[in-house]
């Protein structure tokens, strides 16, 4: 980006008036992924300017942001700042509406992932959690035939998805009321990042599936993201509450009781898709002590090379 580009992006950043610092927020105490309490801080600045930290567990290579937005913080942040703030940093508006296109097109690439795992089966019934407009869950109900159920907090997304004939319930997964209902199908669509207790989340997730069923989640891969970048805190964004690669993703997925069936490289080049089966839980899986290694290494290698930052 130019130099006049980045004052603009700032300027436009800056005219939100949102101030971070002055936010609610926690200290993280334990790894969210293996419950190792000893962390290395790697960042002090997000991608926005923002003074947010990011820290990495140094056990299991886990990255977060540490402190964290409380909840009510998270709520807040999502019903006013987050769309603009995004819409600001690119510099185009990107609301619920503008997004649907291209949310046609994740919905046909990432089907054609789950097709083998869903198709001939007798599949009857999809929960899509942080679903957001249905546009992904109506594709996908559409394509599997299947009954689709859509979770999330936002009313005026949920409204949207209501609008396409979905069954909706406005909340978040941790806190819905979905009594002992299970689901053949369940997706976590990139909002995994955006969750604030990932391993109770997919707890959950794993109940909420039938025995026979299939689960797909998909992540920005931390590496890819300060890869392509050149820069670590370009990477880094308060909207994120964690940073996962294919070693700390498998490693929760192996955890709560997931074996990955598949996993897929988008063509975006930043996102890793996988569909998973329940299995019986793993609860000491961690990925091996070499790639965590690899991790700090890598990071410290981006953050010591002269290049480019955005
Ligand atoms: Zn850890």
């Amino acid at each position: 980006m130019s130099i006049a580009g980045a004052v603009n992006r700032a300027e436009r950043i800056a005219a939100l008036n949102f101030d971070y610092a002055e936010q609610p927020k926690a200290r993280v105490e334990r790894c969210n992924l293996c419950g190792e309490t000893v962390f290395v801080g790697l960042t002090h600045r997000d991608r926005y300017g923002y003074p947010a930290s990011a820290s990495g567990c140094t056990r299991c290579g886990l990255v977060f942001l540490d402190p964290v937005m409380t909840a009510a913080a998270y709520g807040d942040f999502y019903a006013g700042t987050y769309r603009p703030l995004v819409s600001a940093f690119h510099g185009r508006l990107i609301d619920a509406r503008s997004i649907q296109q291209e949310q046609k097109e994740y919905a046909v690439e990432r089907g054609d992932l789950l097709a083998p795992y869903v198709e001939g089966r007798g599949y009857r019934t999809l929960l899509d959690i942080g679903g957001s407009t249905g546009v992904v869950a109506d594709a996908f109900a559409r394509r599997f035939g299947l009954r689709a159920t859509l979770v999330d907090p936002a009313p005026l997304e949920t409204a949207q998805a209501r609008a396409l004939g979905l069954e909706t319930i406005e909340g978040l997964v941790e806190q819905v009321d979905l009594g002992n209902r299970q689901f053949d199908v369940v997706v976590l669509c990139q909002t995994v990042d955006h969750l604030l207790d990932v391993t109770g989340t997919l707890r959950r997730l794993r109940d909420l599936i039938t025995p026979g069923g299939v689960f797909f989640i998909d992540i920005v891969d931390f590496r890819a993201a300060y890869l392509r970048n050149g820069s670590v805190e370009a990477a880094i964004k308060i909207d994120h509450p964690y940073y996962l690669t294919e070693a700390t993703m498998t490693a929760y997925l192996e955890r709560t009781g997931f074996t990955v069936a598949r996993a897929d490289y988008a063509a975006d080049h930043l996102h890793v898709s996988y569909a998973a089966q329940p299995s019986a839980p793993r609860p000491d899986a961690l990925p091996p002590a070499a790639t965590t290694e690899a991790l700090w290494r890598e990071i410290r290698s981006v953050q010591n090379a002269p290049g480019p930052r955005s």
